[in-house]
């Protein structure tokens, strides 16, 4: 429990009188979960999977669909993770208790998976059974120049269908078991990387048939919500085509910041402090939303969308959404939540009862 005294919970309360836009949290595991409730989290606004599936047997078989050639092999690989996934989903969804959780498909560029150097390839290799040469090439077909603007996000999920199919059926089967326990649970599904909408089109195809396929399996049902991030420029501009079919946005400010202002994320430190010191930036754009630039296109988006659909759920979930000052953007924006790491909650709760007294 967060080491507060009376008068912080006092003040929070009154805080909470004054807020109306909701707060979420990011967090993919169950502590980060339990931590940002006490904080005041009001769901989860990003789980992140990536990192669920670094576990020994767990890379293992991610690997083992890294080199599989077919559909079907792929799946085979994958479904040996979904007693783990449906797990991991499972223990957030107990600890969210009804709250929603918006859980991000896979995201990274495969590669991430994958040993680079030489030992450890050769050692990988014999573990999944499989000829040096042969691997050291897979490994060297998946290396890319950029992979941020690379083989990651959605473009995953539309090559390799299985890993949305498994992801799926994860979430779907670990929500219907807890409703069937009579415990409380709404997940919302996101797709990452969006810049088409028939990108999304093909992935909530995708979702909405492993769905109905779990409910017919087990007999039950459960609400779920199919939305998206929102990261990439074009996807700002075509958010009204792309709202036909999602339920809700959330803004990933930190790609979307790095593709509008084509600073890389990883790299821009070496320049950044520079343009800071030299008055070029007055913030750094990754930890203060860029209104000017970057806020033009959430506010563009949230507009299109919601002029497509009035019932259209918005939020931003990159770091953007526990700083202050964005988060008063959002509020004006008139966006449903902002959503940060579990510390930066209490932040985020009383900025946004800031905004709305202003
Ligand atoms: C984002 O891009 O803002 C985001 C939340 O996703 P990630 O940081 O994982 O790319
Ligand atoms: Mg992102």
């Amino acid at each position: 429990k967060p080491e507060m005294d009376d008068d912080y919970y006092t003040f929070m309360n009154w805080v909470d009188e004054y807020r109306d836009m909701g707060v979420r949290t990011n967090a993919d595991s169950p502590e980060d979960s339990a931590r940002a409730r006490e904080f005041g989290a009001e769901g989860i606004g990003l789980c992140r999977t990536e990192h669920m599936f670094f576990g020994e047997d767990r890379i293992k078989a991610m690997r083992r669909m890294i080199i599989s050639e077919t559909d079907d092999e792929r799946r085979d690989a994958l479904m040996t993770l979904l007693p783990y996934q449906k797990k991991d989903f499972k223990e957030i969804f107990e600890v969210m208790d009804g709250l929603p959780v918006t859980i991000r498909l896979l995201d990274p560029p495969l590669h991430e998976f994958l040993p680079d150097e030489k030992e450890e390839i050769a050692r990988v290799a014999d573990e999944l059974g499989i000829d040096h040469q042969k691997f050291s090439e897979i490994v060297r077909s998946l290396s890319e120049f950029n992979p941020m603007l690379g083989h990651r996000g959605c473009r995953l999920g539309i090559t390799y269908p299985a890993i949305t199919e498994m992801q799926t059926r994860a979430i779907i089967e670990a929500a219907v078991e807890l409703k069937m326990e009579g415990k409380k649970v709404f997940p919302e599904i996101m797709v990452p990387l969006i810049g088409t909408p028939q990108e999304f089109h093909s992935q909530k195809l995708v979702i909405d048939e492993v769905a109905e396929e779990v409910f017919e399996e087990m007999e039950e049902t459960v609400e779920y919500k199919v939305g998206t991030m929102i990261e990439i420029p074009r996807a700002t501009l075509v958010a009204e085509k792309i709202a036909k079919e999602a339920e809700f946005f959330s803004f990933g400010t930190n790609d979307l910041t790095q593709m509008t202002f084509g600073y890389s994320r990883d790299d821009a430190g070496k320049f950044l402090k520079v343009y800071l010191d030299e008055g070029i930036l007055q913030n750094d754009p990754f930890q203060v939303l860029d209104i000017e630039g970057v806020g033009q296109l959430v506010e563009l988006a949230t507009k299109k969308g919601r002029e497509q659909n009035e019932k259209l759920k918005v939020g931003i979930c990159g770091e953007h959404g526990g700083d202050p000052k964005s988060v008063a953007f959002c509020y004006k924006q008139g966006l449903n939540y902002v959503s940060c790491s579990p510390f930066r909650v209490p932040v985020a709760r009383l900025a946004a009862a800031q905004a709305a007294l202003e």
